[in-house]
């Protein structure tokens, strides 16, 4: 079992956390099973930390509102140090870069927050080369995510999108709502987040 994160004051604070540290939760688990399958299936995981190939030429990777509002709580109130510099600086020229502009030398500086979709992108027996996206250059190496999970992660998260009775939240699941509002990460105007960044350090400061 993976352990669930915890921000006890933030989650006080912000009611909708919880829900996304719970579906992150699940879907880790999730996760962790799968590639448990797969390894015993005489398959090895090929990702490791600091292997990032996958961030720097993935351009279709789909993020959740409230997945944005994570991230965007995170580098915001949580994030600190030169990381923080570092990624302010990057979300301002974001547009001009290629990769995800949230890897910093090859570290994922969102990690406890990445989205689900990074979360589950594990490929077996051979590490990716620069620029491969092995859902499309071998989808069999990719590990496919175990449905059951990934449908309670995103039950957890539905209350935020106004889906709060089982019956409908169960329709949302079986007919892929909530796919429809998924944003591409790398076309999201990462620029205003930078911006709010500033502000906030600002006001700080004062
Ligand atoms: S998906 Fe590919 S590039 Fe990304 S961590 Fe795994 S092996 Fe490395
Ligand atoms: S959010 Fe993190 S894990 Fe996902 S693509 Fe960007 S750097 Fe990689």
């Amino acid at each position: 079992m993976s352990e669930r994160l915890s921000f006890p004051d933030d989650e006080a604070r912000h009611p909708w956390l919880s829900r996304l540290l719970e579906a992150y939760y699940i879907t880790d688990d999730g996760v962790a099973e799968g590639i448990r399958r797969e390894t015993e299936q005489g398959r090895t995981l090929a990702c490791s930390k600091g292997c990032a190939a996958c961030c720097r030429s993935h351009t279709t990777i789909p993020v959740y509102p409230l997945e944005l509002v994570g991230i965007s709580w995170y580098v915001t109130e949580i994030l600190s140090g030169d990381l923080r510099e570092r990624l302010k600086q990057q979300l301002r020229d974001y547009s001009k870069q290629p990769g995800c502009p949230f890897l910093v030398e090859d570290v994922c500086s969102i990690h406890p927050l990445r989205p689900m979709a990074c979360r589950q992108f594990n490929v077996f027996d051979k590490v990716c080369a620069e620029g491969e996206d092995a859902y499309y250059t071998r989808r069999q190496d990719v590990l496919t995510p175990i449905s059951k999970y990934t449908d309670r992660a995103f039950d957890v998260t539905l209350p935020f999108y106004g889906i709060e009775k089982k019956p409908e939240r169960r329709k949302a699941i079986k007919e892929g709502a909530i796919h429809r509002i998924a944003k591409v990460l790398k076309e999201c105007k990462w620029d205003s987040l930078a911006e709010k960044m500033e502000v906030f350090d600002r006001n700080k400061s004062e």
